[in-house]
């Protein structure tokens, strides 16, 4: 099933989305019982999964706003840096990759993991804001983001799987000058803004995350064109390796990577600006469209 938070009648809510026909259902309807946001949904799953059938009255797509599917995370989103070789090659070809020191070390040794606040993220449609007095170097990176259902420390690769609800998409919007000159990502990555998400999440069982094509267009030109199978750390390593440190907790989100073809994989490197649209399709899942706006 697919899952998303929406605003209608000036009312947020969880609910069933079947995009084809597009349709919501409403699950506080559908369950006859409050669920009272993404993350209550996720931490009862298991209990209710089963009387979630949807049914009755929907509204349709169209007449309601899309939320991010988790519009505030309860902590920072998990991300992973240089997860696919040739963007691991491009990132470090561009002069702004504090994480390597040369071109032999442009592929990393073990996951690069690091954050972003939760602040900063946004739903579908939803603009980018785009500071220049801040910064002229912002660049998208599409990526498949991990939905974590049952939480846990130190979970083994081969259990990985079972602690993942759903995907979803995420576009981690980077400044790119932040990132090179703080060395740190975490302030060029948690512009307010830069981590739009959605459209909604589609559960595990959907979704073969092994083998998902993965397309990013700017301005209708595709850019970033892959497939998750080339992650050079999948996701249960992604999962073991977090969890050995950091116990994850429901509705954890993991942003897994982006594959090549991000702004500054050009010479010269192509930013975005005001005016620009990013569209991100993830296979199985949707697609996540956001417009760029002067802030
Ligand atoms: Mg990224």
């Amino acid at each position: 099933m697919k899952f998303a938070t929406f605003t209608h009648a000036g009312r947020r809510a969880v609910g069933v989305v079947d995009p084809q026909k597009g349709l919501v259902w409403p699950l506080d309807d559908v369950l006859g019982e409050p669920v009272a946001d993404m993350l209550d949904l996720v931490r009862r799953y298991d209990e209710i999964e089963a009387r979630i059938r949807p049914n009755g009255h929907a509204l349709a797509l169209a007449d309601v706003v899309l939320d991010a599917p988790i519009p505030r995370p309860f902590r920072n989103i998990l991300c992973v840096g240089k997860n696919y070789h040739e963007h691991a090659q491009e990132f470090a070809a561009s002069g702004f990759d504090s994480s390597a020191t040369s071109k032999a070390d442009a592929v990393p040794a073990a996951p690069i993991v690091f954050t972003k606040a939760p602040e900063s993220v946004i739903g579908i449609d939803q603009p980018i804001l785009h500071r220049a007095e801040v910064s002229d170097a912002v660049d998208y990176e599409a990526e498949l983001g991990v939905i974590i259902g049952t939480g846990g420390r130190g979970i083994a690769r081969k259990d990985a799987y079972a602690h993942v609800w759903g995907y979803t998409i995420v576009n981690d919007v980077t400044a790119r000058d932040w990132q090179g000159r703080h060395k740190q990502w975490f302030l060029g990555k948690s512009f307010d803004t830069f981590c739009p998400m959605g459209p909604w999440i589609a559960t595990a069982d959907e979704v073969d995350p092994e083998n998902l094509s993965i397309k990013c267009w700017v301005n209708d030109e595709l850019r970033q064109d892959a497939n998750t199978r080339d992650l050079i750390f999948d996701i249960p390593t992604l999962i073991e390796t977090i969890s050995a440190a950091v116990t994850l907790y429901p509705g954890d989100v993991i942003a897994t990577g982006t594959p090549a073809g991000v702004g500054i994989g050009f010479t010269p490197p192509r930013y975005l600006a005001p005016g620009d649209r990013v569209r991100i399709e993830v296979e199985g899942i949707g697609t996540l469209v956001n417009p760029v706006a002067a802030g």
